[in-house]
Parts: C-alpha cells; sequence; structure tokens
C-alpha cells in the first residue's frame, strides 16, 4: 500500500461515504455480508458500516477469503493511475488531440472503460482536458507575445482552424473589406512609383487590404466593387510613405496594420508567413506545418497566391524544394530583388 501508515478506520469510513476517490489505493474496504472487497471511491450501494472491514489492498483482502468487485475493480488502481499518467503524457505531445479509441488502446483498455477512469481521475473527459491543456498552453504562449502562429504552433493545435474556433474572438485579422464587396467601406488608394516598379497600395482605416505591383484603380474596382474608392489624401499619406519606404528596404514592417480575409487556414499560413525572420525563406511544407497542418502543401500553396498584400505579407519568402526560386505573382525579378535585398 503507498503512503506511509495505515489509515485509521474513522478516515477511512469518511472516505467510503463522500466516495473520495483520493482514497483510492490506500485501503480498500472489506464488506463481510458480501465477501467483496471495493475501492473507497466504488459507486456501489454503501454496506452498513458495521460489516465492514478495511484492508491495506487487495492481496490482504483476499487472504482474508474475500473477492474483488467486479464494479470498482479494486485491484486495478495502480493500473488505472498508470494509463491516466501515460494518457496525459500523449495528449501533452502530440500534434492532434489524440483519439479516445487511441488512447485507450494505448492504456489497454476499453474506450468507454478508459473515459470513465481519466474521469474519475481527472474530473473530466480526455477530449475535454486535451482541449484545456491547448487552451492553457496557447494564452500562456501569447501572453509573451510570440505570434500567432507561433502560439498556435507552441500549442500543438491540429489545424488553426480550430485553434480559431477554440479561442473565440481573441485572435484573427480585423478584416472589413473584404466582406460584400466592400459596402459600406472607404478604401483610400494611390499608385505609387518605387524601384520595383508602379506599385498600387490600398487601405481602409483599418489597415492595408491591397498592394501589389502593375495595377491600376480597374483592378481595386474590380476586387471591392460596392467599396467607396477614394484617391490619396493627407490620412493615408503617412501610411503610403511607411508602405514604400517597407518596399524600398524590406524588412521591418510587422507594425504596419492589414485589413485581410481569408479561411482560417489562409490566415494561419499569411501569419506563418510573416514570422519569417527577413533574409530567410521557407518552403510550401514548412509553411503549411507552421499554420498547424503539415499535410497542407498545396493549401498553403494556395494561401500564398491569394494573398492581396505583397510585400506586407511576405509570399516572396517562399522559394521551392531544393532553393529554386518558384514563382510570384508580380514575376520572378521582383522576387528576386526583395529576397535579395532583404538579405542585405
Ligand atoms: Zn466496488
Amino acid at each position: 500500500m503507498k503512503g506511509t501508515a495505515m489509515i485509521d478506520a474513522d478516515t477511512a469510513w469518511a472516505a467510503v461515504e463522500r466516495r473520495d476517490r483520493t482514497f483510492d489505493g490506500r485501503f480498500v474496504t472489506g464488506v463481510l455480508t458480501t465477501g467483496i472487497y471495493c475501492r473507497p471511491s466504488c459507486a456501489a450501494r454503501h454496506p452498513r458500516r458495521s460489516n465492514v472491514r478495511f484492508f491495506a489492498d487487495g492481496t490482504a483482502a483476499r487472504a482474508a477469503g474475500l473477492r474483488a468487485c467486479k464494479r470498482c475493480l479494486p485491484d486495478d488502481v495502480g493500473r488505472d493511475e498508470a494509463a491516466v499518467l501515460a494518457a496525459i503524457d500523449e495528449i501533452r505531445q502530440a500534434e492532434d488531440a489524440p483519439s479516445l479509441a487511441a488512447l485507450a488502446q494505448l492504456t489497454g483498455y476499453s474506450p468507454a472503460h478508459f473515459q470513465r477512469v481519466f474521469k474519475r481521475a481527472i474530473g473530466l473527459s480526455p477530449a475535454a482536458y486535451a482541449r484545456a491543456s491547448r487552451e492553457e498552453r496557447a494564452r500562456d504562449a501569447l501572453s509573451v507575445g510570440d505570434s500567432v502562429t507561433g502560439a498556435i504552433y507552441e500549442a500543438g493545435y491540429g489545424s488553426a482552424s480550430r485553434f480559431y474556433e477554440n479561442t473565440k474572438g481573441r485572435l484573427g485579422m480585423a478584416a472589413s473589406a473584404w466582406a460584400n464587396g466592400g459596402a459600406g467601406v472607404t478604401i483610400r488608394w494611390a499608385v505609387v512609383d518605387t524601384t520595383m516598379g508602379r506599385m498600387l497600395v490600398a487601405a481602409t482605416d483599418k489597415g492595408v487590404c491591397r498592394l501589389s505591383f502593375g495595377e491600376d484603380e480597374s483592378e481595386l474596382r474590380r476586387r471591392f466593387p460596392k467599396a467607396d474608392l477614394v484617391e490619396g489624401g493627407a490620412a493615408f499619406g503617412k501610411l503610403l510613405a511607411d508602405v514604400v519606404a517597407s518596399v524600398e528596404a524590406p524588412g521591418d514592417f510587422a507594425h504596419i496594420p492589414l485589413d485581410v480575409k481569408g479561411t482560417a487556414f489562409q490566415e494561419a499560413c499569411w501569419e506563418a508567413l510573416r514570422a519569417i525572420p527577413p533574409g530567410e525563406t521557407r518552403t510550401y511544407a514548412e509553411i503549411a506545418a507552421a499554420a498547424g497542418n503539415p499535410k497542407a502543401v498545396r493549401a498553403a500553396g494556395s494561401a500564398n497566391a491569394r494573398n492581396n498584400v505583397a510585400v506586407l505579407i511576405p509570399c516572396h519568402r517562399v522559394v521551392r524544394k531544393g532553393g529554386d526560386l518558384g514563382g510570384y505573382a508580380y514575376g520572378q525579378d521582383i522576387k528576386r530583388e526583395l529576397l535579395e535585398r532583404e538579405r542585405k
């Protein structure tokens, strides 16, 4: 038996009366009239106190001629504990929350039985425990200022979309322009000459919603048919200057606000792109993994292609496996130039 001394009979009986599972494994309750012994937390109806005798463990109870209760399986306490600890390890290390079936298989129990054992020990089902521990870790990671994608990855979320569901509204980009063709939204824009060529910059009051090369107002009109398009303006000037500076000397533009909208996975990919340090590159596979779904390599490629804000969401930092430059919406020359500037 665990612990230091045999628990006194009054303490033991009190534990039985309140079915205190923390006493499981510390003694067993023998019922002389039925010939059965139980763990303290057994859910069966309580015997009369006068019929009860306490034993240190199942071995002692069996020596007295008693049999293990088939309902609470008192001899499985150590096994239960080991199973729960193994499951907790698995849950905390796995990238995706393990299924109940997988945990049951790991521990050698049936799924239904393991669910009961786990819940009795922890007070939560394995699935609820996995959710709670992930949320806790996500909060911890966020509070020290990691990027969103970093936090998702640290927390071991299987996919970014589930992360967004689980953290309802705590995160996400402030998208306004992309709903309903931009209805009710004012978009300020300008086309400026840069050393990369003619660049279109458009922004709502929330942030930059389109940055592209070689486009003009007609392209903007096509994407935001219902928005109120306003060229230039003083309010837009400072943001525009910031954007131009970040293109001429790319690197530090994390402070420039964006107004973009994609699926949860696309947004996670965009966050992953923004987390690539200037001067470095990644493959689509690495972006997919950083966005929480290592298998979604094609989807990561499509998220890259759907990026509306070139440079500031640095899709030019994605290259092919093996180092080949790969494609770019505005041509390889601009991509190569951006990467060369960032390497300096
Ligand atoms: Zn029992």
